[in-house]
């Protein structure tokens, strides 16, 4: 029985409900977990305002809250191989990537213990005799925190480590399908022995206790990841008491590649960037835009690459790719596959479930191209979030940029060539928060993720990730006070 952790203690649901969490690879119940509502959000986010005002955690030297950060590192690395079999059987992707995620995430936790103590604020040359002036940044206070399943603890990490450097106080609340990873690291937070209520972990569904997070005016700032409908509810829950809101929603990514590029290297990268993890991967290069000249030999050479695929089991070394989620989530791919047939775009490879045996307890789905596509498809348009790949031409770099940035989108997106110019060119013209030339996904604690347009707001990692947990203050001094004598 998976429990909530509210004010230091495990709990379960006031309502006494549970929820079975599902191996989407065998349909299997792997664990059983609360499944907490509005009352328990509450309840969190009580635990959490008043731990906040409290203000041991807030008043604890940075360095200090960099060293519990830094120890949540050492203790995901200690558990590395248990949390990584978490994540493999709550989502189906192979262990080989749920370990790497896990290599990321204890990085997400050094970065940020590293950067708490690195920001002393900035002096400023005040304009007035006789003053001083500086800015300092302060934690927002109370964080609700709201993750998605694709990459349970990944996204959790991403919130969780800038909020805790920050000196804030959080609640935090995983996807209600996949869990087991944020309560597992709950766990390892609490032995790293952070003050009562500086951490809780709510359990339960987006529309009961996620909204009540967004909605609750004793939460400071609401901090969300998923798809871009929950993000505009949340947006407008959160209005009530205008609290922060950072977003990190959907894409819809463009993968573009010119002739001159190194063809087998991008063909080799175009499959990793779209089939990775089933396609569930917010930064997806789901849309494929080629030159011309190499259009129908990169289309026969992605085939080719493409029948090799193994699906299967996430603990078998030679499986390539998982499940999806969840029967809900796989008959939504299947409702855009046939929206694409309709549409007239040409399913070349794919376009069904596998008919393997063993593979018929999960939600599989093959990996499926379309050719023939153009941007005023849904197919194009849309996230499909699965394993579904369109493919456009292009004639020049002009018609390049302008199809790559015709969508509502801007998360991610790479071009591929070998003329350093015309990268550079491309890339600056790209209306999206990352841009990869010649490669696809790398993505560091370092460095700031995030979108453009409807993609989000704000930014998680990097200095930006941090910033996103503190409120700037202006601090004036006057070193010489006399009376002004306007009112005389
Ligand atoms: P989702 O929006 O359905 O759910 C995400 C989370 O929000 C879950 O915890 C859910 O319980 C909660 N939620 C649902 N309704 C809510 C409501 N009304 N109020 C508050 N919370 C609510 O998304 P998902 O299907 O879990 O995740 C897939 C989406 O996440 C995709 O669109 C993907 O692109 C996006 N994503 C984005 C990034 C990024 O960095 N930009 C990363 C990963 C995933």
């Amino acid at each position: 029985m998976k429990k909530m952790y509210i004010n230091g203690e495990w709990v379960e649901a006031g309502s006494g409900q549970t929820r079975e969490i599902i191996n989407p690879y065998n349909q299997e119940v792997i664990a059983i977990a609360a499944e907490g509502n509005e009352s328990d959000a509450k309840l969190a986010i009580s635990s959490a305002r008043q731990a906040f005002d409290q203000g041991e955690w807030r008043k604890t030297p940075a360095y200090e809250r960099g060293k519990y950060v830094n120890k949540i590192a050492e203790l995901i690395e200690r558990d590395k191989d248990e949390l990584a079999e978490l994540e493999t059987l709550d989502t189906g992707k192979t262990f080989v990537e749920s370990q790497a995620d896990m290599d990321d995430i204890a990085e997400v936790f050094r970065y940020f213990a590293g950067l708490a103590d690195k920001d002393s604020g900035e002096v400023i040359a005040s304009p007035i005799a006789d003053s001083s002036s500086k800015v300092v940044r302060e934690p927002v206070g109370v964080c609700g925190q709201i993750t998605p399943w694709n990459y349970p603890l990944l996204q959790a990490a991403w919130k969780i480590a800038p909020a805790l450097a920050a000196g804030n106080t959080i609640i935090i609340k995983p996807s209600e399908i996949t869990p087991l990873t944020t309560v597992k690291v709950t766990e390892l937070m609490e032995e790293a022995g952070f003050p009562k209520g500086v951490v809780n972990l709510v359990l339960g569904a987006g529309n009961t206790v996620g909204h009540e997070l967004a909605k609750n005016e004793d939460v400071d700032l609401i901090s969300f990841t998923g798809g871009m409908a929950t993000g505009k509810n949340i947006m407008c829950a959160a209005s009530g008491n205008v609290k922060k809101v950072a977003l990190e929603l959907g894409g819809k990514n463009p993968n573009i590649v010119f002739a001159d590029a190194d063809f087998e290297t991008a063909v080799d990268q175009a499959l990793n960037a779209v089939f990775f993890h089933a396609g569930q991967v917010c930064s997806a290069g789901a849309r494929l835009l080629l030159e011309d000249d190499i259009h129908d030999k990169f289309v026969d050479a992605l085939i080719k690459r493409v029948q090799r695929i193994k699906l299967g089991n996430g603990f078998d070394e030679d499986t390539q790719s998982g499940p999806l989620i969840s029967a809900e989530h796989r008959a939504k791919v299947e409702k855009y596959v046939d929206i694409g047939i309709k549409e007239g775009a040409k399913l070349v490879i794919g376009g069904k479930r596998p008919d393997h045996p063993v593979l018929q307890k999960g939600f599989f789905y093959l990996p499926t191209i379309f050719t023939d596509c153009s941007s005023d498809m849904r197919i194009v348009q849309e996230e499909v979030f699965g394993p579904v790949l369109t493919i456009e031409r292009f004639k020049d770099e002009e018609e390049a940029v302008r199809l790559a940035n015709d969508t509502i989108y801007g998360l991610a997106g790479a071009v591929w060539t070998n003329d350093a110019a015309k990268g550079e060119r491309v890339s600056s013209s790209l209306r999206m928060g990352t841009v990869w030339i010649n490669d696809f996904h790398p993505y560091f604690a370092q460095a700031p993720w995030g979108g453009y347009k409807q993609s989000g707001i704000g930014r998680e990692l990097g200095k930006a990730g941090l910033e996103e947990y503190t409120e700037t203050k202006h601090i004036y001094r006057n070193l010489k006070p006399e009376p002004l004598n306007w009112f005389k």
